[in-house]
């Protein structure tokens, strides 16, 4: 089957963007392009940092990661290469499934060799000789241009046992997940590799310490990734000035919904929530913008001029996850909208702990019977709703049960959502 449209990318050709800079401007085929338009700077600084120097400069940038939870990516690469036990492992989670994000898929499909540079560059910082990108099923076009870039930069010496003649060897495999949600969580991730059933592990120990096959793992995000290669090109004090002082950087955010041209769109880290709605076209009648997607939470309209950072969204009651940032107008029936996020989570919850196999379904049965009495007598359910949030959130192993009730708490609370 063809594989669908293209994402949006409505700022293409801007030359001050930084990670967006190749999209739509190189040949996404070819390696020749790629390296014309600055490819393979960032390895050699690399390669002339060592190891070591290339850790120092991604702390120093302030890099966390994009996949959603901020953590910062120095400390799990230094915390990856100082692991005694061997080999080293580099996981590039490219399984992006977060209800409205598609960030990584533009990365893939519009500048595939930076991620192949930038998967080489990780594994050379935390001594991992053997590099796998698990890729999102449902991305034909990703999965295509990705194989090209990697047989392409094998071809010509960019992985394999010598790379760049600098005696570092590394190669990339690719997996492909299967479409459950879940095999996004990291150890869930790990055991799709691995042949087992996709299910989280429970955390610590932490994959940098016991990590895919048991051993030291740094697992990042698409967008982390390529994120290093401006870091070393631009240097990490440059790259630091860019965003705020704590979220530092520039961000891709993905835009959907009630707008004029939702798509992709880069910006530094504290531009406003309404200045990102202004370039996308925001429609009249806005009644809530999503964060942070399906576990996130809402804004109202008044409070546009949040700042776009973990922490102003954090203190906006809300997080900005993987960069979702989905608008809804007046004629959006909340209701179903939460019942639609409550049947997701229902349907990729694993199973494998009680508050999660069964919260998941007594939070849509109460959605459900809200939305067939059109709201009416509602404070019953909603009380269920609070105690089996509490008890999915304070109970479950992984992040999806502990999350599956965020976006309906905060339509309830924040939109009074059945009022
Ligand atoms: P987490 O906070 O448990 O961990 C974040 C990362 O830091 C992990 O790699 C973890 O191994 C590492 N880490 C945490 N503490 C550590 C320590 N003490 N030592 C070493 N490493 C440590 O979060 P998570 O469950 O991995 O991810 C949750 C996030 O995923 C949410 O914010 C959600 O927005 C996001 N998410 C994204 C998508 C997507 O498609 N991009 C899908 C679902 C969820
Ligand atoms: Fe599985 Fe849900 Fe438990 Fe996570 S919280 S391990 S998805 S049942």
């Amino acid at each position: 089957a063809e594989p669908p449209a293209s994402v949006a990318v409505p700022q293409a050709g801007d030359p001050s963007l930084v990670l967006l800079r190749r999209v739509g401007a190189v040949d996404p085929a070819s390696l020749d392009d790629y390296r014309a338009q600055g490819g393979y700077t960032a390895l050699r600084r690399a390669f002339a940092l060592g190891p070591a120097g290339v850790i120092r400069e991604v702390s120093e940038a302030g890099l966390v990661g994009r996949g959603g939870a901020a953590f910062p990516t120095g400390r799990k690469w230094q915390a990856t290469a100082s692991q005694p036990d061997h080999p080293h492992y580099l996981v590039c989670n490219a399984d992006e499934s977060e209800p409205g994000t598609f960030k990584d898929r533009v990365v893939m499909e519009g500048d595939p060799y930076a991620l192949v540079e930038a998967m080489t560059v990780a594994g050379y910082a935390v001594g991992a000789h053997r590099g796998y990108l698990y890729l999102r099923g449902e991305y034909p076009r990703a999965l295509e241009r990705m194989e090209h870039a990697i047989g392409q930069a094998r071809a010509r010496g960019l992985l394999g046992d010598d790379i760049l003649g600098q005696g570092y060897a590394f190669d990339i495999e690719i997996r492909r997940g299967a479409g459950a949600y879940i095999c996004g969580e990291e150890t869930a991730l790990f055991n799709s590799i691995e042949g087992y059933r996709g299910e989280p592990r429970s955390k610590p120990p932490f994959p940098v310490e016991k990590g895919l096959f048991g051993k030291p793992t740094a697992e990042n995000n698409v967008e982390t990734l390529v994120n290093v290669l401006p870091i070393l090109t631009m240097g990490a004090q440059a790259y630091a000035a860019i965003g705020t002082s704590t979220s530092t950087g520039p961000k891709l955010f993905c835009v959907s919904g009630s707008v004029d041209r939702p798509g992709i769109y880069e910006l530094p880290f504290g531009a406003t929530l309404g200045e990102l709605l202004e370039l996308a076209g925001v429609r009249q009648g806005l009644r809530a913008v999503l964060l942070g997607g399906a576990a996130g939470g809402f804004v109202r309209p008044d409070e546009l001029d949040v700042p776009l950072t973990f922490e102003g969204t954090r203190e906006a009651g809300t997080t900005l996850g993987s960069g979702v940032v989905m608008a809804f107008d007046e004629t959006v029936p909340l209701p179903r909208l939460l019942l639609r996020i409550a049947e997701f989570f229902r349907d990729e919850s694993c199973g494998q702990c009680v508050p999660c196999r069964v919260g998941t379904v007594r939070q849509e049965e109460a959605l459900h019977r809200i939305v067939e009495r059109s709201g009416a007598d509602a404070a019953g359910d909603i009380a269920l709703l609070r105690e089996v949030g509490r008890a999915m959130r304070d109970a479950s192993i992984c992040g999806l049960g502990q999350t599956a009730w965020n976006a309906v708490e905060s339509a309830i609370d924040r939109l009074g959502a059945y009022e």
